[in-house]
C-alpha cells in the first residue's frame, strides 16, 4: 500500500462540535464523515496536516451548498471573528489534536519535524501535524502564535476566506478569478514575518491574488498552498491561476491537490458525481507548471464533497490506483503521495 500524506482536513472542526461522542467518531470511527483511526489505517493515510479552524456563528440565511450546486454563484463572506470568541475554540481544537495522540495510544502521533512524522510511519502509525486555517485566534501582538508553535503548531494560513485583521481572504465564487481585492493589512506581514522567524509554513489556499503577492514579496520560505486545485481546469477563486502556480515553482514549493468536488470539476459544481479523469486533468496541469517534485494531495477531508471514487480517507488508494493507470510511474507516484511533501517541509522547517 503506498502511504499518503495529505495537506488538509477538518477532523478538529468535528471533533469540536461533538466532543462527547470523540471517541466514536475518531478511536472507533462511527462511519460518518470522512477521517478516523480505522479508514486512515484501511487507506494508507500516513499521516497529514489537520487544520484548526473556527466556525463563524450561524448566520440567517447563508446556506453556501445549494448555493454550490448551482453555478454561477458569489457566496456572501461571514463577518469577521473577534480574538475572544476565536480563542476558546482554538484552544479546544489544539487541545483536541494531542488527545488523538493521547487516546490512541501512540496509533496517532503529534509530530513537529520531519524526523518525527518518518518515524511515526515507520512505526505504521499516523503522523499529525497541527495548522491553523485562518488566524482568528491570535490577536495583533502575536503573542499567541509563539505560544501554537510551543504546542505544535507547524502550519499557519493567515486567513480563511472570510476577512481577519490580517487580511482579506478569496470569496468563493465561480467562474471567478482570485484577484478580488487588497492582501494583507500591517499585522498581517508582521504575521508572517514572525511564521518565517520560528519556520511555521505559510498556507497561501485562501488568500487572494494581492495577498498571495504580498506573501511572496515577503517570505523567505518556499511558497506553499495546501488545498488548491487549477484555475486552468476549474475556474473557481478558490483554484491557482498559472501566474501563481510559476510563482510557487519559482520559489520551490508545491501545492496539495484539493478534492473537493466543488474546485475540481470544470462545470464548477458541488456534486461527487466527478470522475478520476478530471483528477487526473488537475494533476497534469499542476505536474506540467511545477515540475513533478512540486505537486501533493490536501482532500479537504471533512470538510467539503468529495468525488465518489475517492469518498473518505479509506479510498485513497483508488486514487493511488487512477494515477498509475493514467501512466504516471512508481517513483511519481511516491512523490505526490508523499515525498514531495516532506521535501518541501524539511525545507520549510529546516532538519
Ligand atoms: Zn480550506
Amino acid at each position: 500500500m503506498q502511504p499518503v500524506f495529505d495537506g488538509h482536513n477538518d477532523l478538529l472542526l468535528r471533533l469540536h462540535q461533538a466532543p462527547d461522542r470523540r471517541d466514536e467518531i475518531f478511536l472507533t470511527g462511527e462511519g460518518k464523515g470522512h477521517l478516523d483511526l480505522p479508514r486512515m489505517q484501511a487507506g494508507g493515510f500516513a499521516g497529514g496536516l489537520f487544520a484548526i479552524w473556527v466556525p463563524s456563528p450561524a448566520q440567517e440565511g447563508l446556506d453556501y451548498l445549494s448555493q454550490m450546486e448551482t453555478p454561477p454563484y458569489d457566496v456572501p463572506l461571514p463577518d469577521l471573528i473577534g480574538v475572544d470568541q476565536a480563542v476558546g475554540v482554538a484552544m479546544h481544537q489544539a487541545g483536541l489534536f494531542h488527545w488523538m495522540a493521547r487516546a490512541s495510544g501512540g496509533a496517532f502521533r503529534a509530530c513537529r519535524s520531519v524526523a518525527e512524522i518518518r518515524a511515526a510511519v515507520a512505526a505504521g502509525s499516523v503522523a499529525g501535524i497541527l495548522h491553523m486555517e485562518g488566524a482568528e485566534a491570535i490577536g495583533p501582538d502575536l503573542d499567541a502564535l509563539h505560544l501554537l508553535h510551543a504546542a505544535g503548531l507547524r502550519s499557519l494560513g493567515p486567513v480563511w476566506s472570510r476577512p481577519t485583521i490580517f487580511g482579506h481572504g478569496v470569496p468563493f465564487r465561480f467562474p471567478g478569478d482570485p484577484d478580488t481585492g487588497p492582501g494583507l493589512t500591517a499585522d498581517g506581514l508582521a504575521l508572517v514575518r514572525d511564521c518565517n522567524a520560528l519556520r511555521v509554513m505559510v498556507d497561501l489556499s485562501h488568500l487572494n491574488a494581492a495577498g498571495f503577492r504580498d506573501v511572496m514579496r515577503l517570505s523567505d520560505a518556499p511558497l506553499v498552498a495546501t488545498h488548491s486545485c487549477a484555475h486552468a481546469v476549474c475556474a473557481s477563486t478558490r483554484n491557482l491561476t498559472d501566474w501563481q502556480l510559476d510563482a510557487i515553482a519559482e520559489t520551490g514549493g508545491m501545492v496539495g491537490l484539493n478534492f473537493a468536488a466543488c474546485f475540481l470539476r470544470p462545470d464548477g459544481r458541488d456534486g461527487a458525481d466527478v470522475g478520476f479523469d478530471v483528477v487526473m486533468r488537475h494533476l497534469d496541469h499542476l505536474i506540467s507548471r511545477l515540475g513533478e517534485d512540486h505537486v501533493g494531495f490536501g482532500s479537504d477531508f471533512d470538510g467539503a464533497t468529495m468525488p465518489e471514487g475517492i469518498a473518505d480517507a479509506a479510498g485513497l488508494q483508488h486514487l493511488i490506483a487512477a494515477c498509475r493507470a493514467h501512466g504516471y510511474g512508481a517513483a511519481l507516484v511516491e512523490k505526490l503521495a508523499f515525498g514531495n511533501w516532506m521535501r518541501v517541509l524539511e525545507k520549510t522547517w529546516g532538519g
